[in-house]
């Protein structure tokens, strides 16, 4: 029997598991209030276990966990949320796992950041939401990512010039990938490493950046401001993780399968975007939905 006196409950999102011995699995989860944890579900790979069904990847659930001295053991589980509707489908699914990976990829065990958690059940929720054939799921990994990175102190300086810190005028700019952030047309020349970057894409990954999802879910990008928005956000990520994530290799090779890159142009909805001249985003965003 489980000593009462050692188990805490939780919340949890499955972010990735895996088997182990024979009917074991270990999970790694991420919580509100404990940040990510591995835990172990003893039993939970045989098929008459009454918690295999509620330790889906990607689901919400609510954990009643034992102490233990490796890895804290689930003793009972509820399904919160399952996201059916997310896997019903391989771009839901792969979105799902992208969302999780970078999550996993970012954090360390047990530090807590409720705001992060927040963060990803808003996006889970959404791309269960989002009708498949909805033109928004890449803006919202777009704004996961840029909103994932500032929770977690990586957000690149889109404001103003690192090297002179003068505010960046709409003009083309320069972006340095490994500096983090952008350099004015004056600093940016001397930089080794630097990139132009257009007024539109820094406009539109300014407006991400500062801006919450329910503001955004009208908006629609032309194909290529889309394409150099997510150009330079994969690769910043890439640089600040020092590698790619599994799951975005997977969407791309989707989406190249699939030979759809559904961005009709839509300049008329991008130019209604604020300008560069908008004072900077709020310090500290919130993705409060419902609990
Ligand atoms: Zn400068």
């Amino acid at each position: 029997m489980v000593n009462r006196s050692h188990t805490y409950r939780t919340r949890a999102v499955i972010l990735r598991r895996r088997s182990y011995s024979d009917a074991d699995r270990i999970l790694t989860v991420f919580t509100p209030r404990l940040g990510k944890r591995v835990l172990i579900a003893k039993g939970a790979r045989k098929t008459t276990s009454r918690k295999a069904g509620h330790l889906e990847l990607f689901s919400h659930a609510n954990l009643l966990v034992a102490q233990a001295r490796t890895w804290d053991i689930v003793t009972e589980t509820v399904t919160v949320e399952s996201f059916l509707n997310l896997r019903t489908n391989l771009d839901g699914i792969s979105r799902a796992a992208y969302i999780c990976e970078l999550v996993d990829a970012f954090t360390a065990e047990d530090d807590e950041n409720e705001a992060l958690w927040e963060l990803l059940l808003l996006c889970l929720r959404e791309l269960n939401a989002l009708p498949e054939s909805a033109p928004q799921h890449d803006l919202l990994l777009r704004w996961f990512e840029l909103h994932l990175l500032f929770q977690m102190g990586f957000q690149p300086e889109l404001f103003a010039c690192l090297g002179c810190g003068e505010d960046l005028r709409p003009v083309l700019n320069f972006l340095h990938l490994h500096a983090g952030g952008v350099f004015c047309p004056d600093c940016g020349r001397a930089q080794k490493g630097a990139e132009p970057i257009t007024a539109q894409t820094l406009k539109i990954l300014r407006h991400l950046a500062r801006t919450q999802w329910e503001s955004l879910r009208e908006l629609r990008l032309g194909q290529s401001t889309a394409l150099a928005v997510e150009s330079v956000q994969q690769r910043y990520l890439v640089t600040v993780l020092e590698r790619r994530l599994k799951s975005a290799d997977f969407i791309f090779r989707l989406r190249q399968s699939s030979g759809t890159d559904d961005g009709a142009a839509s300049n008329e909805a991008e130019s209604s975007v604020d300008g560069l001249d908008n004072p900077p985003s709020p310090a500290n965003p919130s993705y409060k939905a419902t609990p």
